[in-house]
């Protein structure tokens, strides 16, 4: 059976682990999580980073810090993932999504302005694949109608946008560090604060709402109940893990972009064909090679493919339903101008199998079994 994701783990994460037991810190905020938001910090000169229990979570606390109130309108695509729209949900906005390009899969900028009311507050953009949206011109309708900008980087850890790192254009970035991405700590996440007055403010969302990462930091003698706050911070055994695969992650990103290439490159001919689609890269962006999906004909071919490479040991999968066709969906929003792409390309898309360390072997009968598949079917 090829999967398709194994959870990466590259070598040092039982020694780091076992290095966080030996330090009595177990709990949050420990010597790894200290190392991981460093990391980030300096990786993607980021004005402060902050690692989260999950993405999930970094996207509720840059609601929290948006201050969104009930009645408040919040932009984002509607090919997401659910928590890119509860979290604003939860405080109880409203969303309005809008139309994805079929190229990327990205939010189409071009009808983000249209969206726009006065009860507007956010844009949210989520970099599918890790392929950036086109944030030149976003960021640019966001500063000019004064909304927060707000980026689901969940997927797009290590990718740039014009050589700034995603995450970090916007006010807030979100990233995820759960099992399916590209490193990873289990469950977890991260969130970057651009603006160096808020900083504060998210530590205390973080902790409770209190201000302890002060008093740990000695800056007071005690600490006190300053804000509302959840609990967002994450156990230091988690951390350990992450920072094993952050320290390699130039080679991680590297092999997955020379995965992501080959399959490309093998693929090539079937999409100069006409048989499928490949995925879109504009200029400026470069990705981290996150996902690698095909774009079939549409959903019954898709459907045939999937039992097709199933019965043959290959496990391929295909991606979001968008949110705004689910009966919750539609009670919380709604859809600004006409869904032209995003069902019908949500419907074609499929995931084929790519992790840290695929064997060539591997990679090569998903390929040739692709190829088979449209010999013998079209
Ligand atoms: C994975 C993912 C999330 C959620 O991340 P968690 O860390 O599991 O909470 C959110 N948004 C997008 C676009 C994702 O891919």
């Amino acid at each position: 059976m090829i999967d398709f994701n194994i959870p990466p783990s590259v070598g040092n994460e039982l020694i780091y682990i076992e290095k966080a037991i030996k330090n009595k810190k177990i709990s949050g905020d420990g010597e790894f999580t200290k190392a991981c938001n460093c990391w980030l910090k300096n990786k993607f000169n980021a004005q402060s980073a902050l690692l989260t229990t999950s993405c999930t979570h970094a996207l509720e606390m840059a609601a929290i810090l948006s201050d969104i109130k009930p009645g408040d309108e919040v932009i984002m695509p509607s090919y997401t993932f659910v928590s890119t729209a509860n979290a604003f949900v939860l405080r109880g906005a409203k969303i309005v999504f809008v139309d994805i390009r079929p190229d990327t899969m990205n939010i189409d900028e071009n009808l983000i302005e249209q969206a726009i009311t006065s009860k507007t507050k956010a844009i949210v953009v989520v970099h599918y694949a890790g392929v950036s949206c086109e944030m030149y011109t976003i960021a640019y309708i966001a500063k000019k109608h004064n909304l927060l900008l707000i980026e689901d980087a969940a997927q797009s850890v290590m990718s740039t946008y014009r050589g700034k790192a995603l995450g970090t254009i916007g006010d807030f970035g979100c990233y995820s560090f759960h099992e399916t991405k590209n490193y990873s700590m289990g469950e977890g996440g991260a969130i970057v604060v651009k603006d160096p007055e808020l900083t504060e403010k998210a530590e205390i969302i973080r902790e409770k709402g209190t201000n302890r990462s002060k008093f740990f930091r000695g800056q007071i003698d005690k600490y006190t109940w300053v804000d509302m706050g959840s609990s967002y911070l994450p156990s230091d055994i988690n951390a350990a893990y992450l920072l094993a695969q952050l320290e390699i992650a130039d080679e991680i990103n590297k092999n997955r972009i020379k995965i992501w290439n080959n399959y490309y490159s093998e693929l090539d001919n079937l999409s100069k064909n006409g048989y499928i689609d490949l995925p879109v890269v504009p200029e400026g962006c470069i990705h981290n090679a996150h996902m690698f999906y095909i774009k079939t004909k549409n959903l019954e071919e898709r459907s045939y493919l999937i039992s097709f490479l199933k019965n043959r040991g290959v496990q391929a999968v295909f991606h979001y339903i968008p949110l705004h066709i689910s009966d919750y969906g539609k009670s919380i929003s709604r859809f600004s101008g006409k869904d032209e792409f995003t069902t019908k390309e949500s419907e074609r898309l499929l995931r084929l199998p790519l992790y840290y360390k695929l064997s060539e072997s591997d990679q090569n009968m998903v390929i040739d079994l692709i190829k088979k598949f449209y010999k013998v079917y079209c």
